[in-house]
Formats: structure tokens, sequence, C-alpha cells
């Protein structure tokens, strides 16, 4: 396939999606937007990403021993997994960051990457948590794949063991970098992906002690494991396009309702004083509409449970506006937006080799969550 053409058209379908769909709601809504203009939602905001591992064209020393934040030394850098089907960890680390942060440039966010391609080295650890201390940046994302025994399944967070060494970092993580990682879980729940059943991880939160990112990051930062390579299930999601997608439209969301739901920073890039309160997502910008993906997030505690209306169903070719779409008859004028939301997933579709009457039903709730996440209120 050519990544990089497949990777345009999503990038323009998402930012259409968002951009437009809202432009169509903000009219109706009774609650006074964020921000009349999607364009600026996040303005003056910079978000670190960091896409784990590097490619392979670089002669560095992997093993080289840095600074792990307690104390001790670990390895500079790891290869990373490959998935199932022979994708390596990096590449779809690199590519979910793209249409992550193409996402958060559309409403205004300027982006921080941790490397600049996905061909070579992209530093140490350490190196990274530096370059994420140093970006002026309101939350910092790691994003990666793990890798565990095939029956295992489901997406986690890692968050640092406490306390920290670093004084600031244990003040930080133990607030905002929790309520941020949080957000994130809530926005995967609610896009219908399951949380980790394996390693210990419990309500999608995994602490540990050895991860010295985490540990080394003085904003906020989220730790991302989306899945288990070696599982059959998450590997079609983080291998695939449209799964991609998927995911980077929840770690987009999870961050702008973390984002819109801490106090605004004094400055731009100051670590601010709002974030220890967990985020909330926004109530349903549009009276009477029921979609699904706007309402809170419903984290549940089973494992396995996700949230009623964001039930993923790949490959079923849902088409819009059938029973089986949120908002579908619940008020004059929701088959308006969804007609629209499905217009400008048309670009999208084709782009990933659908036919258009088969955009999936889940990719129309991540719009619907994304879209609302931005503008609901934000109290
Ligand atoms: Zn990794």
């Amino acid at each position: 396939m050519k990544p990089s053409i497949i990777k345009t058209g999503i990038c323009t379908a998402v930012t259409a999606a968002v951009v437009v769909t809202v432009s169509g709601m903000v009219p109706t809504a009774a609650a006074a937007p964020v921000s009349p203009d999607a364009a600026t939602v996040l303005v003056g905001r910079t978000i670190f990403l960091d896409p784990g591992h590097a490619g392979s064209d670089h002669n560095e020393n992997l093993a080289r021993q840095v600074d792990n934040g307690r104390g001790g030394t670990k390895d500079c850098q790891t290869t990373g997994m490959t998935s199932l089907n022979g994708i390596p960890e990096h590449t779809i680390n690199w590519n979910v960051a793209q249409l992550v942060k193409t996402s958060l440039e559309s409403i205004g966010a300027r982006v921080v990457l941790s490397r600049q391609d996905d061909a070579g080295w992209g530093g140490c650890v350490d190196d990274r948590a530096r370059a994420a201390n140093e970006s002026g940046a309101a939350v910092a994302v790691s994003i990666h794949a793990d890798s565990a025994p095939a029956q295992s399944k489901g997406f986690h967070l890692i968050v640092p063991q406490l306390p920290i060494p670093n004084a600031k970092a244990d003040q930080v993580q133990s607030t905002q970098g929790l309520a941020a990682s949080k957000a994130v879980r809530d926005a995967y729940v609610q896009a219908g992906f399951q949380p980790a059943d394996y390693a210990g991880v419990r309500e999608g939160l995994q602490t540990r002690g050895d991860i010295a990112g985490p540990a080394l990051t003085t904003v906020p930062n989220v730790f991302l494991e989306m899945g288990n390579g070696a599982n059959a299930e998450d590997a079609a999601a983080l291998e695939s396009p449209d799964g991609q997608l998927r995911h980077a439209l929840a770690i987009t969301t999870g961050v702008v309702s973390y984002l819109l739901s801490a106090t605004p920073a004094a400055a731009p890039g100051a670590s601010g004083s709002a974030g220890d309160r967990p985020a909330t997502a926004p109530a349903n910008p549009v009276p009477g509409q029921v979609a699904p993906g706007a309402a809170a997030p419903q984290y549940k505690t089973a494992p396995g449970t996700t949230v009623p209306g964001a039930q993923s169903t790949p490959g079923t070719g849902t088409t819009p506006g059938t029973g089986a779409t949120p908002g579908t008859g619940a008020t004059p004028g929701s088959d308006d937006i969804i007609g629209t939301i499905t217009k400008l997933l048309q670009p999208l579709a084709k782009a990933l080799g659908m036919d258009e009457s088969a955009i999936s039903g889940e990719l129309i709730n991540l719009a619907y969550t994304l879209a609302a996440t931005l503008f609901g209120p934000t109290d």
C-alpha cells in the first residue's frame, strides 16, 4: 500500500469532519460553545506527541544506559514490537501520531513531535522526556502498542508508580498526568475499545516503576499502549488505516477533553493548576439529540464492557441513516448532521478503499464524540 497517500486521505477527512460538522451544530446548541470557530479551540496550546521507538536507519546503540528517573539507569531505547502481520510498532505509532497531529492542528493546537520521520533515529527515552519538558506542552502523549500473549487483548495507560523522585514530576504526574491519562482512557472506552485484560491492568490503568518517560517528564504525561499487537483482533485495528484512525480519534478526543476540562493555564505552556480534577466529558451540545458518542465517558469496571452505542462492528458496512446509526430519529435535524458527517467521511472511505455505503458506524460515532468534545460546555 502507499501509506502516505492513504494518510493524506484520512487527514483531510478528519479535519473536514470536525470543522464542518461543528459549524452545523453550533447554531442549535443551547450552551455557549467553547469557540465559534473550530479552528481556534486549541490556539495557544502545545501538545507533545511521542510516537514510540524509531526507524532502523541509524547507528545508535540502543543498550546505552541512560537516566531512568528513579536513581538508576536503563537502555536508551528499544526496538518495539512487531505486529501479528509484520508491521513494526514504530510505524503504527508514527501513523497514529500523524493522524492525531492533523486533528489537533486542525483545531488550532501547536504539535511538537519527538521524532521527525519514521525512518531514522528519534532519541533515547530521556531525550524525549527532555524534549517534552522543553516544548512548552500542556500535555505530552507517548503512543505505543504492546506485545503480550496472543489471547490477551485491550488497551491500557501506563501511569508511574509514586512517589517519583523528581518532585515536580511527582506533583504533575500524580495530578494532571493522572487526569490526562484517565481522560484518554475514558475516550478509549467511549470509542468502544476494551481495557486490557492482562498484566495487572485495572480500569485501563497499569502502574509501573520501570518506565523512564513518565518519571522524567514534568508536564502532564500520557503513556498509551493502544493494544496487543500479537492479538488478532487488536492487531487488525493497529495495522489497518481505519483502525489507526479510530485510535487517533480516541487519543485526540481524550486529549481535547482533558485540555478543555482543565482551567486554562496562566500562560501557554505553563504547567497550570487545574489538572488535578478528573477530566469530564462535555454534555451533549445539541439539546434533545441522542448521540452516544457525546455522552459523558462511562467507564465500566467490568472487563469487556463497552459503552452502549459505541459497540464496534468492524466490517459490517453499516449504512449511515439506518437504525444502527447514532442519533437517528432522535430529533428533527439529527439526520442532517448524520448526513453531513457521512458525506464528509466519503473521501475517507474512498481512501480506505471502501465503498461509500460501507462507512462503519464506529467512525461516525467517533466523529460525533470528537465534535462534542470540542464544542461541549467546559464548566
Ligand atoms: Zn512501545
